[in-house]
Order: C-alpha cells, then sequence, then structure tokens
C-alpha cells in the first residue's frame, strides 16, 4: 500500500516530532539538564598528539571592547538592551531561552571570526554558533560570545568536492548538492547547522551505505582560539583533523569551511511502518536482528512512543527501489510476527527523500539523552522502560554498514561498532523540566540497566553521568591533548567541552 498518512505521538504534531526525531520515522534528539559532573580521567592507547602549537601566550583581561569589536565587524554585533537581542540569542531549545550571552556577532567572514576571538579570548566565554540545534543551549552561552557563523553559509559544488560554509543549514546543503546531482550522508531536521552536526559525527538515513558525514569531510579551515587561521585534512594538522571527526562540536576551534567528498545522488524508497499495540517488544526483537543483517543500502529506525501501551513504528530509506525494499520488509514483519496497521512503501529522488524526512522548523522545548547498544537488547526491557511514560519516546537508529567501516580510532567518531543509538526525548517546559529530567534519568538508568551504554555526543546531554567515556570511550585522552594544542588556555571551556 502507498500511503502519506502517517501518525503522529499523541500530543506532537507528527511533524513537529519528525523533526525533533531528527528522522521521520527515523532518528531523534536528545537533551537533558541538570548538574554537570567532573569528567573523569580516561585511560588511552591513542598516537601521541604532535606539538607544533606556537607556544600559549597570556590572555588579555577586562572586559572586551564591543564598540571596537562592532567597528570591525561586517555582519553585526548585538549587545542586551535593543530590541534584536532577544531574536538573535535564540537556539532552537527553548528551554534555553533563559540564556543571557553578553553579546551576539553574526560572522559574515573569517576575518570577523578572527576579529571576535582577538576581541574576547580570554575575557569571556567563546561559542560558535551555526544552526543552533546544540541540545543543551552550548552554543548560547550565559554571559559569553556568542560567534554567529549563520552567515557563512555557501553551498560550492565542483564536481564531487563540495564547499561547505559552516552556517549552512542542512536544507541549503541538501539543495545544493542535488542541483548538481551529487549527495552527502547526513541528519534530517533542515535548520540543523552543518558544523555542529559534522564535527559530532552526523547520523541520517543515508548513514548505513555512505557513512557518517564526518566521514566525508576532506578539510576544514578553522580559526584557532589565538586567530590563526589553520587548514585541517590528512596533510595538514592531521591532529586536528582526527578531532573535528566526531570530537563534538565548539571545543578545538570556530570551523569557518567545510570540504566533503560527495557521492552521485541516488534515487531512494523511504517507508514507515505502525505496528499494532501490543507488539513493541516483539517488534523491538526482531528489528535488532534484522537490522544487523540488512544490507548497507538500507536503514531504518525503530521508535518507541511511551505510554500505555507503548506505541512502536518503523521507519528509514533504502537506497534502491519498492521491489527490493519490499522484499527486506516482509522479512521484517514475518520475524515480528506481527502485521503494520500502516506500511508506506514510496519512491523519491534524493532531494525528495531528504525532505519527506525533514519535518517542521519549528522550535521545540524538550529534554532529552541518549546510549548506544552494539549487539541485540533484551527489548522487553527496554520498552518496558518507557511503558506508562507518555510523551517519551526512544528512538532506536539503526547503524552498522558503512559507519562501521572504520576503525574505532581512525576518526574521533568511537562508536564504530555501534548496533544502533538510542535517543531517549521528551518535551519539557520550565514548568515541568525537573519531572521530565528525573523520568529521563530513570530511562537512561533501564537502559544501561538493559545492556545500552555510551552515548551520542550530538545528542548531548548535561545529565549524563559518564558523558566522557560515554561520548568518546578510549579517544578521550587523544582529544584533550588535541584541545590542549590548540586551544591551550581553553577559550572555548563549555559544561561537557572535551577539557573541562
Ligand atoms: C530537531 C533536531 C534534529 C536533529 N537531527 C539530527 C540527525 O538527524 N542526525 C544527527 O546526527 N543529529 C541530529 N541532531 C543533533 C544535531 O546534530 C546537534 O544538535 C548539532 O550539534 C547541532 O548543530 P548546530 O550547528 O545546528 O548547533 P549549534 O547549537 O550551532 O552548535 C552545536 C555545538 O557545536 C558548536 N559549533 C557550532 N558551530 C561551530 C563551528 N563553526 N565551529 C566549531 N564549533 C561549532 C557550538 O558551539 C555547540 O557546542 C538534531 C538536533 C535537533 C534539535
Amino acid at each position: 500500500m502507498d500511503s502519506e498518512h502517517d501518525q503522529g505521538r499523541p500530543g506532537v504534531p507528527r511533524r513537529a516530532f519528525l523533526r525533533i526525531a531528527g528522522v521521520s520515522a527515523a532518528g531523534a534528539v536528545v537533551a537533558a539538564c541538570g548538574p554537570e559532573t567532573p569528567s573523569a580521567p580516561v585511560a588511552s592507547t591513542a598516537p601521541a598528539v604532535t606539538s607544533s602549537a606556537p607556544p600559549a601566550t597570556r590572555l588579555p583581561t577586562g572586559p572586551p571592547n564591543w564598540d571596537e569589536l562592532r567597528s570591525q565587524l561586517t555582519g553585526d554585533l548585538i549587545r542586551p538592551g535593543v530590541d534584536a537581542y532577544a531574536t538573535a540569542k535564540r537556539g532552537f531549545n527553548q528551554l534555553f531561552d533563559g540564556n543571557n550571552p553578553v553579546a551576539v556577532a553574526t560572522a559574515q567572514t573569517v576575518q570577523d571570526v578572527q576579529a571576535c576571538l582577538k576581541a574576547a579570548a580570554g575575557r569571556v566565554t567563546i561559542a560558535a554558533r551555526s544552526g543552533g540545534h546544540s541540545y543543551a543551549g552550548y552554543s548560547v552561552p550565559e554571559g559569553g560570545l556568542v560567534v554567529d557563523v549563520a552567515g557563512l553559509n555557501k553551498v560550492d559544488v565542483q564536481g564531487s568536492k563540495a564547499v561547505i560554509g559552516a552556517g549552512a543549514k542542512l536544507k541549503d546543503v541538501y539543495a545544493g548538492l542535488a542541483r548538481a546531482g551529487r549527495a552527502l550522508p547526513a541528519g534530517s531536521c533542515p535548520t540543523v547547522g552543518i558544523a555542529g552536526l559534522t564535527l559530532g559525527g552526523g547520523i541520517g538515513v543515508l548513514a548505513r551505505k555512505y557513512g557518517l558525514t564526518c566521514d566525508h569531510l576532506s578539510s576544514a579551515q578553522v580559526v584557532t582560539a589565538d586567530g590563526r587561521t589553520l587548514t585541517a585534512s590528512a596533510d595538514s594538522e592531521p591532529d586536528l583533523f582526527w578531532a573535528l571527526r566526531g570530537g563534538g562540536g565548539g571545543n578545538f576551534g570556530i570551523v569557518t569551511e567545510f570540504t566533503f567528498d560527495t557521492d552521485p545522488a541516488p534515487d531512494l524508497t523511504v517507508f514507515s511502518l505502525h505496528f499494532p499495540a501490543g507488539s513493541a517488544a516483539n517488534v523491538l526483537g526482531a528489528w535488532q536482528q534484522w537490522i544487523a543483517a540488512m544490507p548497507p543500502e538500507l536503514w531504518a529506525n525503530l521508535v518507541l512512543s511511551g505510554g500505555a501501551p507503548v506505541q512502536c513504528r518503523v521507519g528509514g530509506c533504502y537506497v534502491g527501489g519498492a521491489a527490493g525494499l519490499n522484499t527486506l520488509l516482509n522479512n521484517l514483519t514475518t520475524n515480528a510476527a506481527a502485521r503494520p496497521t500502516q506500511r508506506v512503501v514510496k519512491s523519491l529522488d534524493y532531494l525528495g527523500a531528504m525532505k519527506y524526512f525533514e519535518g517542521s522548523s519549528n522550535r521545540q522545548s524538550f529534554l532529552a539523552s541518549s546510549r548506544i547498544i552494539t549487539a541485540p537488547v533484551d527489548a522487553a526491557k527496554l520498552v518496558a522502560v518507557t511503558d506508562g511514560r507518555a510523551g517519551t519516546d526512544l528512538l532506536v537508529d539503526g547503524l552498522g554498514g558503512a559507519v562501521a567501516a572504520p576503525a574505532k580510532d581512525a576518526t574521533a567518531f568511537w562508536h564504530r561498532d555501534a548496533l544502533a543509538s538510542i535517543q531517549v526525548y521528551a518535551p519539557a517546559t520550565a514548568k515541568t523540566r525537573g519531572k521530565v529530567a528525573q523520568s529521563i534519568g530513570e530511562v537512561v538508568a533501564g537502559l544501561a540497566d538493559a545492556g545500552a551504554a555510551g552515548g551520542y555526543v550530538n545528542y548531548i546531554d548535561p545529565a549524563l553521568p559518564d558523558w566522557k567515556t560515554a561520548y568518546y570511550g578510549d579517544n578521550a585522552k587523544r582529544l584533550e591533548d588535541v584541545s590542549k594544542k590548540y586551544d591551550p588556555q581553553n577559550v572555548f571551556r563549555f559544561g561537557q567541552g572535551v577539557v573541562s
């Protein structure tokens, strides 16, 4: 059956939810709040980071000269007290609307970024902002300077290479690539920034076939804390290049431009299956075995929507036609012994498929977290953990395939052996925040009890107790060394910064 009608989670408009989920019936997001825990030391066998940085100089003190900086910028410098401030400081997650930066600089050139660092490094906290979708509001630091790179948004495709400004949004990236007949595996939300997404890895509906977004990075232009502009690639600043591929946004420097290797844009078939109440454990059990055995052309996720009973749906994307996909989907429904109440299968071109998954661009107010599984876990336990928690979703995104090709220490992205990431997402307001945070904490503990460990840095969660090992595993020590090399005075410090 070919239908576009899809059911959203009760209480959450489907498009809004899918946007948060990041992937239609697919991926999702997470951010949670709470006390930040100091990072534990992490052992490593990683290669030593070579030192080529200039010796650290003493940073200036005292407040920045904002008028001087404003006069140097091509873009604006917006400070509290003007009407534009409330809008200029906004990120995607409304829960952090109370963050009040001391200034928001809109950088339109590399020189603008350099001027910001020169004026403010050491004097105030500095955070780059690309799409502003940090789950934890880390791109809008309280009392700090936001360096908004949204104006650096070119998408220039030449042959198989795409040069993309650090402020480009995914919708513009996809449109630019599609015009040139090229593709880049990336996330789903149209307004997520290419910078945050790439620096943390970049999981999307083409990941099993083509890998993570960061796996396609061939070089990046980075302004470091001392104002130098470096090119990071396999041949130039290789430690930095390693760290930029999964080490997380906000660390090491401000990226102004990425160069990616792209692939010819494929035709795709998207799908969505809704399963009847009561079948969630069977479907999840079968899904875990199924996704592990699937060809990389197939990407899928499974969403458990908490409540009584827990609801379950599976969605995804296939690099190929409907006939081949239907055979694979029948395999899942047979093994799950569950007949979907709704089955959507739809062939689209590359851009059409990216739009199918994109959802709405409305801002959301939420808390979230994540865990990673490397092998099938007890499905009944996962379902039990969401039982009765109306509004809470678990978004289980299949990994493996091309994601598993590089070694775990080949780039900073640690979870090469993952079967899936599991995102925990729940809407939250200032009023419900405490209660929701507690519930998410319980779910995360329940996931750990079921055998899920690790976490995805792009679903950054200030309340995740073991966050550094969870995000980075044995790569954490090398990341700390790279951070100390390129930002010796920790100008880019933040709550879950690699050196925090
Ligand atoms: C609705 C929604 C859907 C999502 N879907 C997906 C998905 O499908 N797949 C996926 O993998 N993730 C997804 N995510 C998570 C997303 O990848 C992360 O939130 C990511 O960090 C957002 O990047 P950004 O540039 O939009 O955010 P920002 O808030 O601008 O930045 C995030 C972090 O990166 C830093 N940063 C920003 N720009 C730069 C720069 N130029 N140089 C250095 N550091 C920088 C910031 O300081 C901050 O710490 C989704 C998130 C949301 C809210």
